[in-house]
């Protein structure tokens, strides 16, 4: 679609970032154009809606970017998923593995709640360990997950088959 386009146009290709042999998609030229950047929080929140979404759950980092103003625009609130040690009060805390050894993270157990309806914002689906984890960490919490939306997909990463058992049937929308 003519969306698809304007928003691939505005996503940046860096070679070797963080590391050698990486190709980083950089979502900064996106962020920075205001018609894209509306054009992507319209189409996450009209998903939000859509699924019946009462929290949206952003993952560190780029996910509370885009996160925060889809939950301001579909009229639901926000929750940040933060890398372990962040977040000030009780927390729930869960470990996934990389690549090379682990991450761990973390959400306010008070935040989330038996009833509400999740839906996980992030901008790039690698591996899909750390949405694999959030989920986790969202059911623990006692919410449903009604589905992951993310603006780029990596399909070459398989991230896709390795969420599917975590996502139990919900959807991976990857604008
Ligand atoms: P995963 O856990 O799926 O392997 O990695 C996803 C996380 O790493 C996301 O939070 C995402 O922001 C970040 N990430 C991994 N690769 C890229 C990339 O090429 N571009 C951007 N912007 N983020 C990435």
């Amino acid at each position: 679609t003519d969306i698809q386009a304007l928003l691939l146009s505005r996503i940046r290709d860096v070679p070797d970032h963080p590391e050698p042999g990486v190709m980083f998609k950089d979502i900064t030229p996106l962020l920075a154009d205001p018609a894209a950047f509306g054009a992507l929080t319209e189409a996450l929140a009209e998903l939000t809606v859509r699924h019946g979404a009462t929290k949206i759950v952003g993952l560190e980092a780029r996910g509370f970017i885009l996160g925060a103003p889809v939950a301001v625009r579909a009229g639901v609130g926000f929750v940040p998923v933060r890398k372990a040690g962040k977040l000030p009060g009780a927390t729930l805390r869960q470990a996934y593995d990389l690549e090379y050894g682990s991450a761990e993270i973390e959400v306010h157990a008070e935040d989330l709640s038996a009833g509400d309806r999740v839906m996980v914002v992030d901008d790039v689906l690698a591996t899909g360990g750390t949405a694999e984890a959030s989920l986790r960490l969202i059911r623990r919490a006692g919410a449903e997950v009604v589905g992951v939306s993310v603006l780029m997909e990596l399909g070459f990463l398989g991230g896709r088959a390795r969420l599917a058992p975590a996502l139990a049937g919900a959807p991976l929308e990857a604008l």
